[in-house]
């Protein structure tokens, strides 16, 4: 598919349909999982509802949390593609810490939203996150710094929100 077929549309940041998910995310749904519950890997903490960053909860059964099973599946509810060009390149370093430090502050406020990978590819820079608040947090933040065109959408039959941020070659 292209990913560049409904672009016009979804330029901005308009949140509308588009951005709703098609089907409910498996990850999320808290089928079985009860307070006290931690995750083995990253130690989160299932409590009152939600996956929380805790020192003092009592951690009574250890299960991976929602984000590490997507990291250990290879399976991100994010994808934000950055499209090389003349602008971005030169500013990699720049973009990418840009990128870690909102994932870091991301990350203290929602412990499920993280980035999971940062691939440098010919065509452009592949970012995946565990979450879809952190995309959309990743993508404003190259909008706000670096300006360029930003497209969010859930494709047809997909639970993967993507989004496509370009920058005008014209500098
Ligand atoms: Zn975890």
């Amino acid at each position: 598919m292209n990913p560049i077929r409904n672009n016009k549309a979804a330029t901005g940041m308009r949140r509308d349909k588009r951005l709703q998910p098609h089907t409910d995310d498996s990850y999320r749904a808290p089928l079985r999982v009860m307070s006290g519950t931690g995750c083995r890997e990253c130690g989160a903490v299932y409590e009152n509802g939600r996956w929380i960053w805790s020192a003092s909860a009592e951690v009574t059964k250890q299960l991976l949390c929602p984000a590490c099973r997507r990291i250990s599946e290879h399976a991100p509810a994010g994808e934000l593609w950055l499209q090389s060009c003349d602008y971005l390149m030169p500013r990699l370093d720049q973009v990418v810490s840009l990128l870690s430090r909102e994932a870091q502050n991301e990350e203290g406020l929602h412990a499920l939203e993280r980035i999971m990978d940062i691939d440098v590819q010919p065509g452009g820079v592949r970012v995946t996150t565990t979450g879809p608040h952190l995309l959309r947090r990743l993508a404003e933040a190259m909008l706000r710094a670096h300006h360029g065109k930003l497209s969010i959408e859930y494709r047809d039959g997909e639970r993967v929100l993507h989004a496509r941020w370009s920058h005008d070659q014209q500098v």
